[in-house]
């Protein structure tokens, strides 16, 4: 006879092998940060939708201009037709977003999400330089098509797709070498010889805090440094904000303590505010070098998705409340984690603002604790190669009290894991 655990599974099997969620649980309702499963059970979550819930479950600011767009039956599918939400939501994205940051990008919607903005981002670089290769690093994750994929250093999720439509070459990315800077020295060396084999690339595309490959942070002086060599070889710098963005490490874009200005930049998950699908990809106005017709796609116009959105940047990004939220939640998290790391030989403390977390020099030790944390009723994935990381990204609105009650249950299951 199945447990209840085994008969959720069994449920479930209909879907492929490649949906490995560890949570076996039937989620249902959920408001802020907490999730319920269909008996009841209440989690506290850490995951938040990885990254595209940063505003919290059904934020009522965001779920009362959604329900008065569906109940006024607006238009819902427009692909590339302007509507008023999508005026609206370009209107609020300049206005509250690039106009504060004196940053001047084209807005392109590439599709509904994190691997269109990139695939975006991959075609047009070399459209615009002509030239071929795009350099990535050691563990990117960039999206699951296969050109996204191609600059995504893991490679079990690559084994199986072959060989990669063209030509990426991987670089060391910052603390690759656990606390030593990766330098640019041999790459510029190899750009300039024409014998290297490694020719100037059409881009560099980067994340500034390695969401799914382990959690590394690129410090800024490194993203500094990697901005000005892209400049030298006029190199575009791509810099993919789909996990990091939306005020995930404490600013809008994750690049903006770098004082950088990337020519193109990624956006996806937390854009619509709300887990709609939604993504946009950023483009220096000299790179709009696209044809009619050269990149389109049915849904690439949600206007729901747009209306959230805008309700997102209104709520959240017209003062420093949030802004202020992330970076006391954050100090809040990192004395707990410090704990951890203090208590765990080769335990190191990793990320930025709250997209962050710890490795473990165990892999297992990372499986252990989020499967004792979701006895406790606490959602936390992991992250890395070998998943060797706890990842924490609760919901930025959180409050002192809900962070204090995720760490608790943290604790309490990493203490378990390690006795
Ligand atoms: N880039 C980064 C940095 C990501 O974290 C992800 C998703 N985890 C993607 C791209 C791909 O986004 P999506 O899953 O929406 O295609």
């Amino acid at each position: 006879k199945p447990t209840p655990e085994t008969q959720i599974f069994h449920d479930r099997e209909s879907q492929v092998a490649s949906y490995c969620t560890e949570w076996p649980a039937v989620f249902d309702t959920a408001r802020g940060c907490y999730q319920y499963s269909e008996d009841g059970t209440r989690y506290l979550d850490f995951f938040s939708g990885a990254g595209a819930l940063n505003y919290g479950h059904n934020h009522p600011a965001l779920r009362k201009p959604l329900l008065d767009y569906l109940t006024g039956e607006h238009v819902t599918h427009s692909l590339d037709t302007f509507t008023v939400a999508k005026r609206n939501f370009l209107e609020a994205f300049d206005r509250i977003v690039l106009g504060p940051r004196g940053l001047d990008y084209k807005v392109q919607f590439p599709g509904p999400t994190g691997t269109n903005s990139v695939e975006a981002a991959l075609k047009i670089a070399r459209k615009c330089t002509g030239r071929e290769q795009v350099v990535s690093f050691t563990n990117a994750f960039h999206g699951m098509t296969l050109g996204s994929l191609a600059v995504t250093g893991n490679s079990m999720k690559r084994a199986g797709a072959g060989t990669p439509l063209y030509h990426a070459s991987p670089a060391p990315y910052d603390d690759y070498f656990d606390g030593q800077t990766a330098d640019f020295l041999w790459l510029e060396k190899a750009w300039e010889d024409s014998g290297s084999g490694l020719a100037v690339p059409a881009a560099v595309i980067v994340e500034t805090v390695q969401g799914e490959g382990g959690l590394r942070a690129a410090r800024m002086n490194w993203l500094r440094e990697l901005h000005a060599l892209c400049r030298r070889h006029e190199v575009l710098l791509i810099v993919d904000d789909v996990q990091a963005g939306c005020g995930r490490t404490g600013t809008f874009f994750s690049f903006e303590p770098a004082g950088i200005q990337p020519d193109i930049v990624c956006l996806s998950k937390s854009i619509s505010g709300y887990g709609l699908p939604m993504a946009l990809t950023l483009l220096r106005p000299e790179l709009d070098q696209w044809d009619p017709g050269e990149h389109n796609g049915t849904f690439r116009g949600h206007n729901p998705a747009f209306v959230t959105a805008t309700a997102a940047l209104e709520t959240f990004w017209t003062d420093d409340r949030l802004q202020r939220n992330v970076a006391d939640r954050s100090e809040q998290l990192q004395d707990a984690l410090n704990h951890i790391v203090e208590s765990v030989d080769g335990a190191a403390l990793r990320g930025r603002g709250l997209l962050t977390g710890v490795a473990f020099d165990d892999a297992e030790v990372a499986g252990k604790i989020q499967a004792a944390a979701f006895e406790r009723g606490l959602l936390v994935e992991t992250s890395g190669p070998e998943s060797e990381a706890i990842k924490i990204m609760p919901a930025l609105t959180i409050t002192e009290d809900e962070l204090a009650e995720g760490i608790d249950l943290l604790l309490a299951a990493t203490g378990a894991v390690l006795k």
